[in-house]
């Protein structure tokens, strides 16, 4: 069979929308939405519209705001534009006036209608499920279920997908797993102008990539600077307290020795995105909410320290999406199926390379860094306290930045290729997911969670 293209964008990749959770609150939040625009379309004006929630989306999604994402969706809202603070009011304000718009009309909806369906049905088409029903006054006129495959990605039962949008031309440097990813970035000289060189083929208007790209960044700069003036103990009653400023406060007092400086600061930066993130803050999905602190950190710090421009910061952007397009391909990035390994060992395996390639590693060492960042990631359970993004997700953000920080500077020294290629450790991350225990892969049944029960 031949090798089909990877044909992922790198917005695909970087999605900005609202925290703590790319699978709990933003997949969640663009399935219904997509609901909401099926029932319009069909012209279905509904009495009521029921959520129900299953699998790891029941068991944690208290903690990630599920409810309220769903809730967001119906209203029509997007992940990409939502108003934080309407959206964090969203749950009181339906308490208020328990109605959306819809259409011309209203649709009744209560925050009850969300139903948590814990433990019971364990054949779901993914960990990640959710049943949207719209009744009339017969019965229900439509029923769909939604998969959140990770990453803010969706999928409908019998329907459309929305994590690949078709290109309107074939891509120019087609790839389809990590060796021939580092293939193409020698073709084009590095691994993220050859990612960039395809984003032609989903280009609409000259210009339009750039704009998405600045945009991200611009996204990953607002919310470390949000994160890193925001105090005061974050929400979900766990009682962890935000530590960027604290952090930064440290760096600026002098406190904190020389040879631990800079990596310290890129860590404050992963503090604060991830604060960010768990008080339902805007980020960028790197590749998820969860894991969403390393890849800016490290690169913003690069960029700043680098004195880095904007065509290579694209660049960047672009080979960290592309070590996420052959773990998406070849595994997954969702917590719910493979456990941490997946977020935070993509993120970091992600800032390697892009470091890497910031500090003018060729294409084998990129491929390296990526290695290295993902194999020492593998087997991280997935283990939330109480289902929030905050314990240990923040503080392993912020050891990711190590990682991948550590993981460069090997590449770039390694004086030639390991024994272990990028592939490998990807198809392993696979397998080890796919042995991992249920417990282990977001439901907060296991690890950390459990050694902190619910009060
Ligand atoms: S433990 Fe890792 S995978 Fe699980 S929610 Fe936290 S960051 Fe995401």
């Amino acid at each position: 069979m031949p090798n089909l293209p990877i044909l992922l964008r790198v917005l695909d990749i970087f999605r900005i929308g609202p925290g703590p959770s790319s699978s709990h609150t933003v997949g969640p939040m663009r399935a219904t939405r997509r609901f909401r625009e099926r029932c319009i379309g069909l012209g279905l004006v509904p009495s009521r519209v029921e959520v129900e929630l299953l699998g790891s989306l029941a068991a944690t999604g208290r903690g990630h705001g599920t409810d309220r994402a769903v809730l967001a969706g119906l209203l029509g809202w997007e992940p990409e534009t939502v108003d934080p603070d309407a959206f964090a009011g969203l749950m009181e304000r339906l308490d208020r006036v328990p109605a959306i718009p819809w259409g011309a009309g209203y649709v009744a909806i209560r925050t009850t209608d969300v139903i948590w369906r814990r433990g019971g049905k364990r054949d779901l088409p993914h960990p990640n499920t959710l049943v949207v029903r719209a009744y009339g006054d017969r019965g229900v006129l439509l029923e769909e279920t939604w998969c959140s495959i990770g990453g803010g990605f969706v999928r409908r039962e019998g329907g459309e997908n929305d994590a690949a949008p078709a290109p309107l031309s074939p891509p120019i440097a087609p790839f389809h797993d990590g060796d021939s990813l580092v293939e193409i970035g020698k073709q084009f000289g590095s691994i993220g102008a050859a990612i960039l060189a395809n984003e032609a083929a989903w280009e609409r208007h000259p210009g339009e990539v750039a704009a998405g790209l600045d945009a991200v960044v611009a996204a990953f700069e607002r919310c470390i600077a949000r994160g890193l003036r925001s105090r005061g103990v974050l929400p979900g009653g766990l009682g962890v307290r935000r530590r960027a400023p604290e952090l930064l406060e440290s760096l600026e007092a002098g406190r904190v020795p020389d040879f631990w400086r800079h990596i310290a600061l890129a860590q404050a930066y992963a503090y604060a995105v991830n604060e960010e993130n768990a008080a339902g803050g805007l980020v960028v999905t790197a590749p998820t909410n969860g894991a969403s602190g390393i890849f800016p950190a490290v690169l913003i710090e690069a960029m700043r320290r680098l004195g880095v421009d904007r065509a290579a910061m694209h660049r960047a952007l672009a080979t960290g999406a592309g070590i996420a397009m052959v773990v998406k391909t070849y595994a997954s990035l969702s917590g719910a199926e493979v456990g941490c390994q997946g977020e935070v060992g993509t993120a970091t395996a992600m800032a390697a390379a892009a470091l890497t390639e910031l500090l003018g590693g060729s294409p084998d060492a990129v491929e390296t860094a990526a290695e290295i960042g993902l194999e020492h990631n593998l087997g991280l359970t997935c283990d939330p306290i109480r289902g929030l993004v905050q314990a240990p997700c923040i503080e392993r953000n912020a050891m990711g930045v190590a990682k991948a920080w550590s993981a460069a500077m090997l590449a770039l020294n390694a004086g030639g290729k390991g024994i272990v290629s990028l592939d490998k450790v990807v198809r392993v991350m696979k397998r080890t997911g796919d042995d991992m225990m249920r417990e282990y892969k977001e439901t907060s049944e296991g690890g950390l969670a459990v050694a902190f029960p619910e009060c």
